[in-house]
């Protein structure tokens, strides 16, 4: 039990941390591809989650019955939904919530059937070196990038994710998203598709977790546009550098 899982949901959210691997070695499971590697003296995991809650459990459930993680850390780009979480921001997650979870009136809209909560909280400790990576992480990129990508310097946020089963890509769908949530008493910073399923595994096998996304969009009608190219030239650097941070931060034991 001592090798770190790094997930990602899109490949090329995932290619630079691979190019970091030292020995690695390819295993196949469940269609997936897991590269098993060293990095700054820790064991690692690489696994992509692939798209949505079910594929993403898979892969989590996976990386538990034959890699036995120690801890899981979530790498990727979200939707910003709240207020002032704009496109090149990060968002560090302290909990996760289903946004299409609703089997009410049999349980309470967005509780988790049988597990009496609707969010999933993040591990604290290892969120809170998260944090720390991150900003230690975009110290050093963040000029470069926002000069060429005619972003505003990063603001780093934390708080709550809600994961769904769909690409939130229209002003009026983000609103629904975000004024049922908040109805419900909850205050989501962004919108992503895999997120609290990963949380959900974790706790099921009792294994700490800890997720970062860079916003890519404001899950607004013009939420697709260039996002293939923001994942390559924004995302995929700022992943890098906050998982390199976080990695060489992580104590070894
Ligand atoms: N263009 C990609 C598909 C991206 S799906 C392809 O062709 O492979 C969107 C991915 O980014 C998911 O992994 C999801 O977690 C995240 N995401 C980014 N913005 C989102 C939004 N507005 N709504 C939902 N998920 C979003």
């Amino acid at each position: 039990m001592s090798t770190i899982a790094i997930l990602s949901a899109l490949l090329d959210e995932q290619r630079g941390l691979l190019e970091q691997l030292s020995n690695p070695q390819k295993i196949k499971r469940a269609g997936r591809t897991f590269w098993c590697g060293e990095w700054c003296g820790h064991d690692v995991v690489l696994a992509l989650t692939k798209i949505g809650k079910v594929a993403a459990a898979t892969t989590t459930t996976c990386l538990m019955e034959a890699f036995g993680v120690k801890c899981v850390l979530f790498t990727g780009v979200a939707g910003g939904i709240g207020s002032g979480v704009k496109v090149g921001d990060v968002v560090v997650a302290n909990a996760f919530i289903q946004h299409d979870m609703d089997s009410s009136p049999l349980f309470a809209r967005y509780q988790i059937p049988l597990y009496d909560c609707a969010t999933l909280a993040c591990d604290v400790a290892l969120t809170a070196l998260l944090l720390e990576a991150a900003s230690a992480g975009l110290t050093g990129v963040g000029d470069h990038f926002h000069h060429e990508n005619l972003l505003g310097k990063p603001d780093i946020h934390t708080g709550l994710i809600a994961s769904g089963d769909r690409f939130v890509s229209s002003a009026q769908d983000a609103a629904g998203v975000l004024t049922g949530l908040q109805s419900a008493g909850f205050e989501p910073l962004a919108v992503e598709m895999e997120g609290a399923a990963v949380a959900q595994v974790c706790r099921d096998y009792g294994v700490p977790f800890a997720a970062v996304r860079t916003i890519s969009d404001r899950a607004d009608d013009a939420a697709h546009v260039d996002f293939s190219a923001f994942v390559q030239q924004v995302a995929s650097p700022y992943a890098l550098a906050m998982v390199s941070e976080f990695i060489k931060m992580l104590p070894k034991t």
